[in-house]
């Protein structure tokens, strides 16, 4: 087999939709899969949807989620630069590659030169909807003459390159998801392939750039199907071997309606400062459109290229589902080393002044018992926060009536009078205080085990259950504990 080549081919128009993300996640799943290259290819050639700074903006949403292409147009040190022997890989750079290509449609008969204005094409489609006929072009220019074609040109016409669909031919090409399409030319508008201002239109360039790219496998969003026929033929009349076509089902909200920008957060940047992690995000909508044998639902990367494959791809659209993402997204916060957490709430604590600098200094080992504590509490980083506040509010709730029974029953008073003692010995509690209170609590007492560290719990928390006592003892501080134990009369 040759070797696999796969793009993502995004438009620059300002942000990367979830579902582009999703796009350049099969193209690199399958081609690490199959131990091939993933290219990315700027498509700028629709110069009026060009926004500023959005090809920086994909590359680094896409380095973020960890999709990392190994050819084509790079961020390097904050400057855009291109790799491979098959570039330029940006649209706009290979305008006369373009111009080359459509002179060889011209010369075959394949291509015309046609002078329509937009007045007439305007005329034209209006007489087409008053009398309900099928939209598109009349072939008005298909038979101009050579000499013609000179003249117009010569004396400064305007003019687009259109191609020259057989009058009724049927076109076959086949998708891996959808099987066999066939459409007839009839059907089929004489698509421009260069448009006046010289620009080539999509349908031009990336035949033209998947061909010299080798690309093997066209994989994007079926939005594209319509286009597809087109493209199946202008492989055909350049003699050129077409692709594999893959066209991804649309991933959709929850109303079963394309995922737009109207509808919330569709830009992987809005995902990333929610406080989502790009392994999550990107274990998540690996599974929406794609199912793996098993029922298992967490996959890391490695094991995504391991299980990834198009047939288990559905046909119909993926429904993006809020909730297991963010059940996705917990699980990951859960498992996540705990100093890399810890560096990833610190800004978001901080923004809240929930910390400040000086304690990032000095007292780090209070923020990471913070994070430990409330990373089994969030589905996104930036819940941590609002959650940190529940848990420094000083008026405890008992979880359970049994909860206030144990603690009713216990010798609480003893040993709260015991940890007050302690307390008043120091200026603030550290590692090794929250380490060591119960040890020495208990040697006060004589209270052991359970009845030791039960009551305490109750007493600092309200709940039966949760987080290690000494991290919570640590979260909490001097002051908030002693409110704490104050409040039950000790
Ligand atoms: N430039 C197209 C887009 O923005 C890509 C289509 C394709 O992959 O062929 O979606």
């Amino acid at each position: 087999m040759t070797e696999v080549r796969v793009r993502f081919a995004p438009s620059p128009t300002g942000y990367l939709h979830i579902g582009g993300l999703r796009t350049a996640l099969y193209d690199y799943l399958f081609a690490k899969n199959k131990k091939g290259k993933y290219i990315l290819r700027i498509e700028d050639t629709d110069q009026s949807r060009f926004v500023d700074d959005s090809i920086e903006n994909l590359l680094k949403s896409l380095e973020w989620a960890g999709v990392n292409h190994d050819e084509g147009v790079f961020l390097e040190d904050g400057e855009i630069v291109e790799k491979g022997e098959y570039g330029p890989y940006i649209q706009s750079k290979r305008l006369s590659i373009y111009k080359e290509y459509v002179e060889k449609l011209l010369d075959s008969g394949d291509a015309y030169y046609c002078f329509c204005d937009k007045d007439r094409l305007e005329r034209l489609r209006e007489e087409q909807k008053e009398k309900n006929l099928m939209l598109g072009y009349d072939g008005h220019c298909r038979n101009l003459s050579k000499e013609e074609v000179e003249k117009r040109i010569e004396s400064g016409e305007d003019y687009v390159i259109r191609l020259r669909f057989p009058e009724n031919e049927d076109i076959k090409f086949t998708d891996i998801i959808r099987g066999e399409i066939v459409v007839n030319t009839k059907d089929l508008d004489d698509q421009v392939l260069l448009k006046s201002d010289g620009f080539p239109t999509y349908h031009l360039a990336v035949i033209v750039d998947d061909y010299l790219m080798k690309i093997s496998h066209v994989v994007r969003g079926e939005e594209w199907l319509p286009s597809a026929p087109k493209h199946a033929y202008l492989y055909k009349a350049f003699g050129w071997e077409a692709p594999i076509f893959v066209h991804l089902p649309t991933v959709l909200n929850s109303e079963k309606k394309k995922l737009s920008k109207r509808h919330g957060d569709v830009a992987v940047e809005d995902f990333k400062a929610k406080g989502y992690l790009p392994e999550a995000l990107t274990n998540y909508l690996a599974l929406v459109g794609w199912s793996p044998e098993s029922n298992e639902e967490f996959f890391n990367m490695d094991e995504l290229i391991e299980e990834f494959s198009f047939e288990r791809v559905s046909r119909t659209g993926g429904v993006f589902d809020i909730n297991k993402l963010n059940w996705i997204n917990a699980h990951y916060i859960r498992e996540k080393d705990l100093d890399e957490l810890t560096a990833l709430a610190i800004p978001v604590l901080l923004e809240h002044e929930e910390i400040t600098n000086d304690d990032i200094k000095n007292r780090y080992d209070w923020i990471k018992a913070l994070v430990a504590i409330l990373k089994e509490r969030v589905s996104t980083i930036n819940e941590i926060p609002e959650k940190l506040e529940s848990i420094l509010d000083n008026d405890v709730k008992y979880e359970t009536k049994e909860a206030e029974e144990v603690l009713k029953e216990s010798e609480i008073d003893k040993l709260l009078e015991a940890f007050k003692e302690e307390l008043s010995q120091i200026e603030e509690i550290d590692e090794e205080f929250a380490k060591s209170i119960l040890k020495k609590i208990q040697k006060k007492t004589g209270i052991k085990g359970k009845n030791l560290f039960m009551p305490i719990r109750i007493a600092l928390t309200g709940n039966q259950h949760g987080p290690d006592l000494d991290k919570i003892i640590l979260v909490l501080g001097k002051a908030n504990i002693l409110k704490r134990i104050e409040k039950l009369g000790i």
